[in-house]
């Protein structure tokens, strides 16, 4: 599909639920979160048919994010199902890693090709504290077992201040290199107030060359992360809320007010 700029659309970011294991500084509103109700996110049946509608439009990349995907209920039979349609040229998942070591295998027995997994810090305490309390030992580990399982590649989301110097970011790009990862530095970005960066290393912010879509855990289809449009596949059905979307794709990103990075996937 092409939206009015030309730009080629062929990927969608599925956020499988908002729900997640960490509670990162930059992404949890420090006031605490507002969960979506269980009863309105989607069933993984629901979300299998937006993919596979989508793979049929020519959206062939898919991309399962969250909150947190690993700790969405039979995950790995989604994985299963969305592996098994025909025509997903490229198929990954974004993860924090806490619960990789157990799932790496898995994922790629059922068929997913590559994973992100988010590390800002090679440094404990420092981690505990921007994960609200989590153990960097759990990602470590996790990565290990998604080089054995085979996920390839396998690339680290580094969420930086403002630079790839920072001690941080060159810990994590030093650990990267020793064990044949790629680094992705993604500049902290304020949903509300607009502000965001090219990530380096990656496409993610480049507007002129953007190619997504994305799936909320709710239903909805977003034309762009940093706009309040959004378009209801309960209401329009998939392939018109699809299609809607790519027709009011803004040129570039401007602001969003309606969602949080929980909760749409990043
Ligand atoms: S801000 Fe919107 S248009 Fe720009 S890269 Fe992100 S999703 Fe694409």
């Amino acid at each position: 599909m092409f939206d009015r700029f030309n730009r080629k659309i062929d990927y969608l970011r599925i956020s499988v639920t908002d729900r997640c294991n960490l509670r990162c500084a930059y992404c949890m509103p420090e006031g605490g979160v507002t969960l979506i109700p269980r009863s309105e996110i989607l069933s993984l049946e629901e979300i299998y048919e937006v993919a596979e509608t989508a793979v049929e439009m020519g959206l062939d990349r898919i991309r399962l994010t969250g909150g947190e995907p690993l700790i969405r209920r039979n995950i790995i039979h989604l994985v299963s199902m969305i592996a098994g349609i025909k025509g997903v040229r490229d198929f990954a998942m974004t993860t924090n890693g806490v619960l990789l070591q157990e799932y790496a295998k898995p994922l790629a027995d059922v068929g997913l090709h590559r994973i992100n997994v988010s590390l800002d810090t090679f440094d404990p305490e420092r981690y505990r504290l921007i994960t609200g309390g989590g153990d960097i030992r759990n990602v470590l580990a996790g990565i290990e077992a998604a080089l054995k399982a085979g996920l390839d590649p396998i690339k680290l989301n580094c969420v930086i201040q403002k630079s790839y110097d920072e001690p941080d970011a060159r810990d994590v790009a030093r650990f990267a290199e020793r064990n044949g990862l790629i680094v992705r530095f993604i500049r902290q970005m304020e949903l509300a107030q607009g502000t965001f960066w090219i990530v380096q290393g990656g496409t993610g912010g480049n507007c002129a060359r953007c190619n997504r879509l994305r799936l909320t855990s709710n239903g909805m289809i977003k034309p762009c992360l940093f706009s309040d449009l959004m378009f209801s596949i309960k209401e329009l059905g998939i392939p018109e809320a699809i299609e809607r979307a790519v027709e009011a794709k803004p040129e570039r990103g401007m602001k969003s007010v309606n969602h949080e990075f929980y909760n749409v996937g990043g």
